[in-house]
């Protein structure tokens, strides 16, 4: 998986993504990070200018099309120089849909992705419409710039790359998979502070052990995010509901009759 990343400040991007799990990922080429400098594409070559003031009055300044569109062409060159197909570019924006676990591994199948890093008070919208195939934000709140976000997408999307996590750290355990969150989780020793790992958990039964771990992921889902649990719910009715659905697609399967 090949990441580009637009952006001002590309230092941002490859100090902060060097290390740990992504880091290591990259050593061993599962993953690439391009972060290219929009500036480098300014027509202005004195004083490589990429912002200006915004039509119509308004605090602030905008960054401009021509650098963006410039630096994107390059990147697109780039790709299919390399015999891949025209990316998917994301542009990270409060104002997208809300990042999730299923944009996660929808854009874990790409081969290339490339993210716009806006600042300021954002970016031309000319050159939004010539560009971006996807908006996305990562919550209902206003960061300085695309960076943080564009690394968030990027961290997530890695772990769904094979060889990414090895098998400690799989991701179909995690919170989110199936709309459930993850149980609880406990480590040595068996009593801190007076309190015990649950005795389940000690007994090397897997099955019991499972099972265990599948209701307290049920009971933290309903608790903690209710939304979820009905999705999870929709996905998996109760035994009663299911005898019942079955028979009426059985039902329908023979033109309605009894
Ligand atoms: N004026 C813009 C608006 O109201 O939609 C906000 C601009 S913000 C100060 C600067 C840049 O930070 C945006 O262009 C975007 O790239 C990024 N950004 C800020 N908040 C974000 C969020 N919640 N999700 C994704 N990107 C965000």
């Amino acid at each position: 998986m090949n990441f580009h990343i637009m952006t001002l400040f590309p230092e941002m991007v490859t100090e902060c993504l060097s290390s740990s799990i992504i880091g290591r990922a990259k050593e061993k080429g599962l993953i690439s990070l391009n972060a290219v400098n929009i500036r480098d594409y300014s027509n202005d070559t004195k004083h490589h200018k990429v912002d200006d003031y915004t039509y119509g009055g308004g605090a602030g300044m905008l960054m401009q099309a021509q650098p963006i569109y410039d630096c994107y062409i390059d990147i697109k060159n780039k790709i299919s120089a390399a015999n891949g197909k025209a990316p998917r570019v994301i542009y990270v924006t409060p104002q997208g849909k809300v990042f999730n676990q299923s944009i996660v591994t929808e854009l874990a199948q790409e081969e290339n992705l490339v993210f716009l890093c806006g600042h300021y008070e954002g970016v031309d919208e000319r050159v939004l419409e010539e560009i971006v195939t996807d908006y996305i934000s990562i919550g209902d709140y206003v960061l300085t710039g695309g960076e943080l976000p564009a690394m968030v997408m990027i961290d997530a999307i890695s772990r769904f790359v094979p060889g990414v996590l090895n098998n400690n750290e799989s991701a179909m355990t995690d919170s989110f998979h199936n709309n459930l969150l993850e149980y609880p989780q406990y480590s040595r020793p068996e009593e801190w502070m007076g309190k015990k790992v649950p005795p389940i958990l000690l007994s090397g039964d897997h099955k019991k052990v499972d099972e265990w771990r599948l209701e307290q992921s049920i009971i933290r889902t309903k608790e903690r995010r209710p939304d979820l649990y009905e999705a999870w719910l929709a996905e998996n009715p109760p035994v009663e509901k299911k005898k019942k659905r079955r028979k009426k697609e059985v039902s329908e399967d023979n033109g309605g009759e009894k």
